[in-house]
């Protein structure tokens, strides 16, 4: 097992005017045994440093560190990584067995018998025990993918990179994949690089995330830092599902003018937007109240455009006055409550909840609060509570 450190790692493709610069000077420190996840829109550059770290690519500068070794020189095979790739790059012509043992009897000094213990045992780990005889063409997706996974584990690596290999895999596999991997990488210890553009399985699966926008590293953190204290609007538009809403606003005296509504900012968010006068606020779909009445100042008549029932919840997308369909935000409702769509209603968003980000840099100026930051402060919390309970 081992740590990885990528030290100021950069990778350009091309030449001169016509150069991408896929990753731009990208620096982290893994720890041994961390399952730390690049998430990133398509052409970020996940793939990318991923391939750097494996010696597939090299870097144009910078180095790359694993278990205290630069390994700059060295290609895949002596870096002692296992990879899992989406397509599961299993040879067709080989049964299970000789797939996940074909590695080991290439790069090591195992006697056979010594890889059949092996490659059975982790077969009946991955529940795959009863398809060693079978060739990949007569397997699901599923579990041609638990191959690929077996196929990495009986190598025993000292890191696993994974690149978005679930994602050939319908939504009810890949969730059960994504539990199995999860428990996989707990039990093993390994220290796992994994690459997806789902935020959902970025959530679930890390123990820290690394975001990445256009090649730039945006956030390290934990996947709840990354959820509730977003360095940027990036970040915060990123992480979540549905996205946090944003209404662009000019703060003046106190107030932030938006489209469609006017928005008092509390002492603490003036405190922190100071001459800030452009700002997006940011407020996630959950901590938006509809009210069937106006409650305060910071509520505003809203049209119902569309309602998604998901079951417990339902999501109402909604439109401020003299807004059009193109700009509605989402509110997370409760599944049973009644709303219809073309319904007015008010629409409440608590300060204590709210984010407040530079529209030129999208730098976060103002955080919610944190409910042990809201229990600090019991004014707040009462003035929130009395809007909830008035909630439809
Ligand atoms: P991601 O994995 O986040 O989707 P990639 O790392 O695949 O992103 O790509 C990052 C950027 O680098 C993209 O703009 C992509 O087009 C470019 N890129 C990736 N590989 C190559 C290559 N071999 N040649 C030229 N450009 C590339």
């Amino acid at each position: 097992m081992a740590n990885i450190t990528i030290d100021g790692v950069t990778k350009r493709f091309g030449e001169g005017n016509n150069s991408i610069v896929a990753v731009d000077d990208v620096s982290l420190e893994i720890d041994d045994g961390e399952f730390v996840v690049f998430v990133g829109p398509s052409g970020s550059g996940k793939s990318t440093l991923m391939r750097i770290v494996a010696g597939l690519e090299t870097q144009t500068e910078g180095d790359i560190e694993i278990g205290d070794t630069v390994v700059n020189q060295l290609g895949p095979r002596a870096r002692d990584i296992a990879m899992v790739f989406q397509n599961y790059a299993l040879y067709p012509n080989m049964t299970v067995e000789e797939n996940m043992s074909f590695g080991l009897k290439m790069s090591t000094e195992m006697s056979d018998e010594e890889i059949e213990t092996k490659v059975t045992s982790t077969a009946e780990m991955m529940g795959i025990a009863n398809l060693l005889d079978n060739t990949p063409g007569e397997l699901s997706g599923g579990q041609q993918q638990r191959v690929a996974l077996g196929r990495a584990i009986v190598r025993d690596p000292n890191v696993f990179l994974m690149d978005e290999p679930l994602s050939n895999l319908d939504a009810k596999l890949r969730t059960e994949m994504r539990t199995e991997i999860n428990r996989l990488q707990n039990d093993l210890g390994v220290t796992t690089l994994y690459v997806t553009h789902d935020q959902t399985e970025a959530m679930t699966m890390g123990d820290r995330l690394v975001v990445l926008n256009e090649g730039d590293l945006q956030q390290v953190g934990t996947p709840l830092e990354c959820f509730y204290r977003p360095v940027n609007r990036f970040v915060a538009g990123f992480i979540g599902s549905p996205s946090m809403n944003f209404f662009s606003g000019t703060a003046r005296a106190g107030m932030l003018q938006c489209d469609g509504f006017g928005y008092d900012l509390s002492e603490r968010m003036q405190e922190s937007a100071g001459s800030h006068g452009e700002l997006d606020l940011g407020i996630r779909p959950e901590d938006i109240e509809l009210h069937d009445e106006s409650v305060d100042r910071n509520s505003f008549e809203v049209a119902v455009d569309v309602v998604e029932p998901m079951g417990s919840i339902s999501y109402a997308y909604c439109r401020a006055e003299g807004q059009d369909h193109d700009d509605t935000f989402v509110v997370e409702v409760d599944g049973q409550q009644l709303i219809t769509e073309g319904q007015t209603l008010y629409a409440h968003i608590p300060s204590t909840d709210a984010h407040l980000f530079d529209r030129a840099t999208g730098e976060t100026l103002h955080q919610r609060k944190l409910d042990s930051e809201i229990e600090a402060a019991p004014t707040e919390q009462s003035q929130n509570a009395g809007a909830s309970s008035s909630q439809l």
